[in-house]
């Protein structure tokens, strides 16, 4: 029993060269930023797939989304690295995720540098991704201590803490969340899924001295749709 539950925190050579076949993929899908491939590299997906970890080791690394509970997924990692390269992180920057999930996309910012704050609307998601980020993958990624973790509606944002230098939403928007765009810094990004769930394009906007927003269009894209208030099924 003591050796199944190590086994399950293990990240070896075998899920490194899953890693660097994954990297390659990704790269030959168009994905160019070097910083954002080499944290994509660096984090141990599988171990994102909660107790059935070991069984999806091979999965894990294939360009695949995949249920998290509460009817929500992890992205492709293709989408993580497409919105982080659009996001184009500084380090040091103050960074909004909107959905935190499994907490994978906040954990590819940390690793480029950016101050985390990432908030999900599903209390026992918020719960499960701060816990086994904190006690399990910090082992292997010290740097996740520095996320900061909120449960609550992302299209309220974090007025306590802004402004952010980049806002990243990882669930499809039908319509521009103001209070978002008013937390930005002058001269931030954010970068979201516009659309509905079946139907939305990746665009980002910047916000300007003078007030101006200015929009940028991407490829067309799929996500979870992001929904107002906070569920708590407790
Ligand atoms: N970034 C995640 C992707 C999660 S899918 C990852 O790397 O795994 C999108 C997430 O957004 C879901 O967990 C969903 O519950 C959450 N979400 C949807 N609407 C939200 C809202 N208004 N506020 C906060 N989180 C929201």
């Amino acid at each position: 029993m003591f050796c199944f539950v190590v086994m399950q925190n293990v990240d070896n050579y075998r899920h490194k060269g899953l890693r660097k076949h994954l990297v390659g993929k990704l790269r030959g899908d168009g994905i160019k930023d070097e910083l954002v491939l080499d944290a994509i590299s660096k984090v141990p997906r599988h171990l994102f797939f909660g107790n059935d970890s070991i069984f999806y080791e091979t999965y894990a690394y294939e360009d695949k989304a995949f249920p998290i509970g509460e009817g929500q997924t992890i992205s492709q990692p293709y989408t993580v690295a497409y919105q982080s390269e659009l996001l184009q992180v500084k380090s040091g920057e103050k960074v909004l995720e909107i959905g935190t999930g499994s907490g994978y996309q906040a954990v590819v910012l940390a690793i480029l540098g950016a101050s985390v704050f990432t908030i999900e609307r599903h209390q026992i998601l918020h719960d499960r991704t701060k816990s086994f980020l904190l006690n399990k993958l910090v082992e292997h990624l010290p740097i996740v201590e520095k996320i900061n973790f909120y449960y609550g509606d992302g299209f309220e944002g974090l007025p306590g803490q802004a402004p952010f230098d980049k806002i990243i939403i990882t669930a499809a928007v039908p319509e521009l969340p103001k209070k978002l765009l008013q937390q930005l810094c002058v001269e931030g990004k954010i970068v979201l899924p516009y659309g509905t769930e079946r139907d939305c394009t990746m665009i980002r906007i910047t916000k300007h001295a003078d007030g101006q927003y200015e929009d940028e269009v991407f490829e067309k894209c799929a996500f979870v749709p992001m929904l107002k208030g906070k569920v708590n099924h407790a």
